[in-house]
């Protein structure tokens, strides 16, 4: 039976027994209720209970230079983070929880640009960057610089909720997560031979390889209760310079939520990422203009950056489940899913199932 019949038979029930004036203000009030009930219903159905987007880089990634090996190890690990996201979420975690669960899992594969598998500086040594932001109450955290923590989001976590600070940087933030029980490894462990070659040619270039650089990873949640987190990690740019820190830790630039607008993580040439603040642009386009989250997103990446010849993509969502995922490279890994059962994994530029027609 629902709200609505309910409701009816509970006012058929009101006026065979009651009597006056005073049947009709029952009769008219329980019918309000059962209109409201079922407005709430048709609002909560088109929201889902929890959703999780995520996204392993953008640069270029053409179907045409890549295998059908290597394009399924990336679905396989692409998938494996979603579902881990969703299995926190799913069990009443909060969104906080599913961000970081989610990108350690990408941290600890060499596939992508952070922990793991992170690019090298123009030194021949990996320095990660990271953050996290809690959209409920705009609590965030950072670290910059690191060389010796396992997995950095774990970090930038332990600054937000450990820490009086938002940032902390190089052997601060390493000693910091020390203290904190973290992992705590050999630079040695973070080395790959395919990041290493790639430095070996942008040296050999003395040119950062657009090719090489990408793989930063990111990812927002919408949780349960309705509240929004976002974060990134990288080990940013091949042949960057020792030192260089780049948006990926900065809040407001990579990585920005919100409860009152969207979650974002940015991923792209981090210099022009901070110049145009780009996560915190998003949010606030849809606060003070009353854009839509696509909108906003698709302003910011396509309209602003591409003026200016920045290249990069984000990842966002809202706090009704709406994702957004637009890059202006020739391709961005990414993927999403929702309680509903909706879920998809890309990787060249091609339509997304949520896209608007
Ligand atoms: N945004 C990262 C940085 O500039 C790199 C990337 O996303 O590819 O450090």
């Amino acid at each position: 039976m629902t709200d609505f019949h309910l409701a009816c038979a509970s006012a058929a029930v009101v006026g065979a027994i009651g009597s006056s004036r005073r049947r009709h203000w029952v009769i008219l009030a329980i019918l309000l209720s059962a209109s409201l009930s079922w407005v709430e219903g048709a609002q909560a159905a088109s929201r889902p209970a929890y959703a999780l987007v995520v996204h392993g880089g953008a640069g270029t990634i053409l179907r045409e230079n890549m295998d059908a090996e290597t394009e399924a190890e990336y679905r396989a690990k692409i998938t494996e983070a979603l579902h881990r996201g969703r299995d926190v979420l799913d069990r009443g975690g909060s969104a906080v929880d599913a961000v970081e669960a989610t990108i350690r899992v990408m941290e600890d594969s060499p596939l992508f640009n952070a922990g793991k598998g992170a690019v090298f500086t123009e030194a021949g040594v990996n320095e990660m960057d990271s953050s996290i932001m809690d959209g409920r109450d705009l609590n965030a955290g950072a670290v910059a610089g690191v060389k010796t923590i396992r997995n950095p989001i774990s970090a930038a976590r332990a600054v937000m909720e450990k820490s009086p600070h938002v940032m902390l940087a190089r052997e601060g933030a390493e000693a910091f997560a020390a203290e904190q029980g973290l992992a705590i490894v050999d630079p040695e462990y973070f080395f790959t031979k395919t990041r290493w070659d790639a430095l070996q040619r942008a040296l050999e270039q003395k040119a950062e390889a657009d090719d090489e650089k990408h793989g930063t990873v990111g990812c927002v949640a919408l949780d349960r209760e309705g509240n929004l987190a976002a974060g990134t990690s990288t080990g940013g740019m091949t042949m960057k310079m020792w030192g260089r820190i780049g948006d990926s830790p900065i809040i407001g630039a990579g990585t920005y939520a919100n409860n009152e607008t969207c979650g974002v993580s940015a991923t792209g040439h981090g210099e022009y990422f901070i110049r145009n603040v780009v996560a915190y642009d998003i949010a606030a386009r849809m606060q003070y203009l009353g854009e839509s989250l696509d909108e906003a997103a698709r302003f910011v990446i396509h309209d602003r950056l591409v003026s200016q010849g920045a290249l990069g993509g984000v990842v966002a969502m809202d706090r009704e489940g709406n994702i957004s995922m637009p890059f202006n490279t020739s391709g961005m890994y990414r993927g999403y899913l929702k309680s509903t059962g909706e879920e998809e994994v890309l990787f060249y530029d091609e339509p997304a199932d949520l896209d608007p027609k």
